[in-house]
């Protein structure tokens, strides 16, 4: 008789696989098995795509700061840089603050540019956000 061909549920040409309690065919895709009615795979297909997307956002961010690592962004507080200018803008001290040795050391020999540097600086920094990016 042809029995054996009712007891599985599936048809031949479809994708199966074998349950892991009770050995039934079952379908590749099935989540539970219909024979014995156990969990056979993880329920993950469902909530893939939205993994998919969180990778996504999380990848952009690490583009982000890898961009601004990459083009010397520096984040530094602003009050640190304005009092660092005010009291010692003449030696350059904000500049040095800011990683700007260069400009640091240029402040340190004309005394701030001779006071206009310095002032202006005072200024600008006054003006920025906190924290603020130097470039
Ligand atoms: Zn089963």
């Amino acid at each position: 008789m042809e029995n054996t061909a009712q007891s599985t549920p599936v048809a031949e040409h479809q994708h199966t696989k074998f349950c892991k309690r009770c050995g039934t065919k079952i379908l590749e895709e099935a989540v539970i098995c219909p024979s014995c009615g156990c969990q056979v795979e993880e329920i993950k297909h469902t909530e893939q795509p939205s993994i998919v997307i969180n990778n996504a956002n999380t990848n952009t961010n690490a583009n982000v700061n890898a961009n601004a690592a990459a083009f010397g962004v520096r984040l530094r507080n602003k009050w640190v840089a304005f009092f660092l200018c005010l009291f010692l803008g003449f030696f350059g001290a904000h500049k040095f603050y800011e990683g700007k040795a260069g400009t640091g050391i240029l402040y340190l020999f004309t005394a701030g540019l001779f006071g206009i540097g310095w002032f202006i600086d005072c200024i600008n920094l006054l003006c920025k956000p906190n924290p603020y990016y130097v470039r």
